[in-house]
């Protein structure tokens, strides 16, 4: 049984203590009798081995509560050395030359807090206390004023305890305590939430299923210019104007707020603006999440990123400059040195040959990265001018394989083309499949992913293959090169990320193709995914909408135009 009243652990681990110090320096004292008599002042203890044996329990219980305090109930430790203790004092007051006097005294002192372990152990000790005056009226005979003494000295005490600590739990006592536990906890929260959603730099609105504001953070009120008293209870379309980049409203299927609550899926864009109570305009990164089950409500939490963008539009036309620029000295560097190690325009011995091989291939390597840097911040930029057409994939891949054979050759890899390998082996031709995509921008991807596995792949081969079902395109480039570890395969289509190992350090690269493959292909509404064997070989593949070869026709007949091979 607990306390009946709410005490905290530190009170039981002191209970411990003072058991644990009275009953040693009891013990202390009366081996110090035993051993040395002639230094011990002359008042004896005296004491009876029943009671002796009670201190050294009580030494024992109460220091294993101390040392295990940590890992046992505080409670129970600090009872069970309570009860020993008085247990202790109880055996201690047998009567005795001097001794048993003191002990009374000590007796009192503890007994007054035999309530405090409840009234289970109240009751416990009071019956223990009472069987033992019993005994000690039954076979020593006292004069009637002691014994009156005895009584009072014993049973006072627990009287007084049952007094101080008699404060029970009563049913509504225990409703109380739990609600008001409920209601602390509950206001900590609000208040933590509250601190929190205030402090936030970012806007956040909270909205219910009809789409009424129920909550405006200051960081919002601010950038909206709404007091959450006047925008607190209206629909958030008259609070968070959400309008498209040119300044235009949106409709239902437009409007991400509304998405959210017939789809319950989080959503985010950096897409639009957010226009103020005074009319001015902000590009603003979205993000709304769905709140309970759907339709229950949304949490729309925003900011401000004109001048983000603005930064970062600066920064992408600096590079954009900046490689576009270099890029011409370096092209006139390279070709000097293709001349100077041209046998027929120049005369180098084999020393200089050497070293202006690599000279050359460094400026390739430098040409390479400025146009990877320049296609990415163009990507970067949405300056991507994405040209759709009807493409031919059968077509088209072979024709990117094929300008690419002698690279594989140069290797000793084998460039395989599975539709052309499958046609000699069935003589049948392989079905068509029609895409509508950038040309450039697809065969910029393809020549990424065919160069990088004949880049790094060793020995073995190359192979490209298309393949698809009624709505989608596959194409697939496999090698049996040096893999990639599973652990950078996430983070492969990051800006300038490389695989860093002793195989790949060799291999020049810029980290961009990847990244820039990924924007271009995504740009196309494809994607591309990859699975690697580390140590075996990689496959990149490709995934597009399949176009009906009916529509193909048709669009291909519209455009007066045939399809781009
Ligand atoms: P890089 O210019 O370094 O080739 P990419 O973006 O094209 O840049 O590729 C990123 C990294 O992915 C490469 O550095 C390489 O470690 C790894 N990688 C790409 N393609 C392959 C492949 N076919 N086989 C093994 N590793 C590859």
């Amino acid at each position: 049984m607990a306390s009946s009243v709410n005490i905290p652990d530190f009170w039981y681990r002191r209970v411990c203590k003072i058991s644990l110090a009275l009953s040693a320096a009891v013990i202390a004292i009366w081996a110090g009798e035993i051993l040395l008599p002639s230094s011990m002042p002359a008042v004896a203890f005296d004491l009876s081995w029943p009671a002796i044996a009670g201190f050294g329990l009580t030494l024992i219980v109460s220091l294993t509560a101390v040392i295990f305090s940590r890992r046992i109930n505080a409670f129970y430790g600090a009872q069970a050395s309570y009860l020993a203790l008085a247990a202790a004092l109880l055996l201690a007051t047998l009567p005795g030359p001097a001794g048993s006097l003191a002990f009374w005294v000590v007796w009192s002192a503890v007994a007054v807090f035999a309530g405090f372990f409840g009234s289970w152990n109240l009751l416990a000790i009071s019956a223990v206390a009472s069987a033992y005056i019993g005994y000690l009226l039954a076979t020593v005979s006292q004069p009637t004023g002691r014994t009156a003494l005895l009584i009072w000295v014993t049973l006072a005490p627990l009287v007084i305890s049952f007094l101080v600590w008699r404060r029970r739990k009563t049913p509504h006592d225990e409703k109380e305590q739990a609600y008001s536990a409920l209601a602390r906890q509950l206001s900590q929260i609000a208040n933590k939430s509250d601190i929190v959603i205030n402090a936030i730099a970012d806007g956040v609105v909270a909205i219910d299923h009809k789409g009424i504001v129920q909550l405006i953070n200051p960081a919002g009120q601010t950038m909206i210019g709404w007091s959450a008293n006047d925008a607190i209870g209206l629909d958030y379309r008259s609070v968070l104007k959400i309008v498209n980049e040119r300044g235009e409203s949106l409709d239902d299927e437009q409007d991400i707020i509304q998405q959210v609550l017939k789809t319950n899926i989080t959503t985010s864009s950096n897409d639009f603006a957010i226009m103020t109570s005074t009319g001015k305009k902000f590009l603003a990164s979205l993000s709304v999440s769905p709140v309970g089950s759907l339709g229950s409500g949304a949490i729309v939490v925003f900011r401000d990123i004109t001048q983000e963008t603005a930064e970062g539009r600066q920064q992408a036309e600096f590079i954009s400059t900046a490689s576009h620029e270099m890029r011409t000295p370096v092209a006139a560097i390279e070709g000097y040195l293709g001349l100077a190690l041209n046998p027929q325009t120049a005369n180098i011995d084999d020393k200089a040959r050497a070293y202006l091989t690599k000279a050359h291939e460094s400026a390739q390597h430098l040409g390479r990265l400025f146009q990877d840097l320049l296609d990415v911040s163009r990507a970067d930029d949405s300056r991507l001018n994405n040209n759709p057409q009807v493409i031919d994939v059968v077509a088209f891949v072979r024709e990117v394989v094929t300008s690419l054979a002698p690279q594989a050759a140069s290797k000793q890899l084998a460039m395989i083309y599975k539709p052309d390998i499958e046609q000699v082996r069935s003589q049948r031709i392989s079905p068509m499949f029609y895409i509508v995509a950038d040309v450039d921008h697809l065969r910029e991807v393809l020549n990424n992913l065919i160069e990088n596995a004949i880049k790094y792949t060793r020995q073995g081969d190359v192979t490209a293959d298309v393949t698809g079902d009624d709505e989608t395109v596959t194409i697939t480039i496999t090698d049996t090169g040096i893999g990639i570890p599973p652990e950078d395969i996430p983070h492969l289509f990051q800006k300038f990320y490389r695989v860093d190992s002793t195989a790949t350090r060799e291999i020049g690269g810029t980290g961009l193709g990847l990244y820039l493959s990924r924007r271009l292909t995504e740009a196309m509404g494809g994607h591309i995914e990859v699975k690697s064997q580390y140590g075996q070989g990689s496959q990149f593949t490709l995934k597009f909408n399949r176009l009906s070869n009916k529509e193909a026709a048709e669009r291909i007949e519209d455009n007066a135009g045939k399809p781009q091979t």
